[in-house]
């Protein structure tokens, strides 16, 4: 988003006219920028055979899955429906995999039978999977490295207590569970959900899945996860993709020439190629003075957009409609019956009930963890494609509300 002649644009559209034309609430996507992080990655690890999947729980729109599997992407997904999503989008079995945990048995099978890989991250699950299919389908195994980082920083890769994957201290049973059954894994995975922004700290997590591939003599691929962080505020730091890039890709030529094959790298990013693409524009329904404050309050609110309430996230907000206002202070507030606060004492320029507010960093985890509470529809939701404002889902309407309700006759 770009603020030219005083309008706010994307590619050249006026994000005013997005609004007027397909209403608010509305998330906005700019492909462009999806496009440019997805080769700022792949630049970065040019070295290496690099395969980025993209992790689609952060933003699930089939056109933005289409978009990222033309520019060459492949698709990390955690749940069955997911890789449904991910086939209807046109993704080959072999370009997804699929990273669940705590799913039936029953799931796993399914994904297996449709030809994606499988990540595995239990011991229990394995033992059913190498009873199942012995040695006729590969899988990943997803460790965890339980690596803290020294210093002041304390940045925990996969901490003790995570339900995610398998203890890389029970390794050897793994190889026990792979051996009787005579499983082929094909990929060691770690995905930690910490920020990468010190290569050295990455690389110490590294190190252990590098040792564990000695145990394996199939591997066709080494995953790393996620954590290419983004900046949320101005001032942010941010992963240095290029940086870590090289250092990683070095170290990881190394690593393949000691194993004796040329594996592929893969990353699973998902904010970092979404998560600045999208902006949540809303309108300023009313604004209301208090003894402590001027709220804002909003055509939405934690129904469309959680992460300021989960996880305590600051999303910047911008008024769209009044660029070049005075600056003043405010809360902006949404209009679900809950304190659904989207922004504490923010500076913005001068709003005015019916201005267009726009919430970024809206791209990852935003429409996708969005719920109908209030009885409210899901908004719409629209990409920038080549200069062009495209409706990419309509926004609900009262038939969704009621659709699977099932009346009792007698009431
Ligand atoms: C959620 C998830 C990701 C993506 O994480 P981001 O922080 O959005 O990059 C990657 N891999 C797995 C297994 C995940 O569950």
């Amino acid at each position: 988003m770009e603020l030219i002649d005083n309008t706010y644009q994307i590619q050249g559209v006026d994000l005013l006219s997005v609004a007027e034309e397909f209403g608010t609430p509305l998330y906005v996507y700019d492909a462009d920028m999806i496009k440019s992080q997805y080769h700022r990655l792949v630049d970065a690890f040019k070295p290496v055979d690099v395969k980025i999947k993209y992790a689609c729980k952060a933003l699930t729109n089939m056109n933005v899955m289409r978009l990222l599997r033309k520019e060459g992407s492949g698709l990390d997904t955690v749940s069955i429906q997911e890789v449904y999503l991910g086939l209807e989008a046109g993704f080959q079995p072999e370009e997804i995999l699929y990273t669940p945990n705590c799913v039936s048995f029953d799931e796993i099978k399914k994904a297996a039978e449709i030809g994606v890989h499988i990540n595995i991250d239990n011991i229990s699950i394995l033992e059913q999977f190498g009873n199942v299919f012995k040695g006729d389908i590969p899988c990943c195994i997803r460790i965890n490295p339980h690596i803290m980082a020294g210093g002041n920083t304390h940045i925990s890769v996969g901490h003790i207590d995570s339900k995610f994957g398998i203890s890389i201290y029970q390794v050897p049973h793994v190889v026990r569970v792979v051996n009787t059954y005579g499983i082929k894994v094909n990929g060691l995975h770690m995905h930690t959900g910490s920020d990468i922004l010190d290569a050295q700290v990455f690389l110490n997590g590294a190190e252990l899945l590098f040792n564990a591939a000695q145990n394996f003599k199939d591997l066709e691929f080494m995953d790393f996860g996620s954590g290419f962080k983004v900046a949320y505020r101005e001032g942010d730091v941010t992963t240095n993709v290029e940086a870590i890039g090289a250092q990683i890709s070095e170290r990881f030529q190394r690593f393949c020439s000691e194993y004796g094959r040329d594996l592929e790298l893969w990353f699973e990013p998902g904010k970092f190629l979404v998560s600045e693409a999208g902006f949540f524009l809303m309108k300023a329904n009313v604004i209301k003075q208090t003894t402590s404050t001027v709220f804002v309050g909003v055509d939405s609110g934690q129904n469309h957009m959680i992460r300021p309430m989960m996880y305590d996230a600051y999303h910047h907000i911008t008024n769209v409609s009044n660029p070049s206002g005075t600056e003043r202070v405010y809360s902006v507030v949404g209009y679900i019956c809950e304190t659904d606060t989207l922004g504490y004492d923010r500076l913005l320029n001068e709003v005015r009930e019916g201005d267009v507010l726009a919430i970024h960093n809206g791209g990852a985890y935003a429409f996708s963890m969005s719920s109908n509470y209030n009885s409210r529809y899901r908004p719409a939701e629209v990409m920038i494609v080549d200069g062009k404002a495209h409706l990419i889902r309509k926004r609900e309407s009262f038939d969704d509300l009621v659709r699977n309700q099932v009346m009792i006759e007698s009431l």
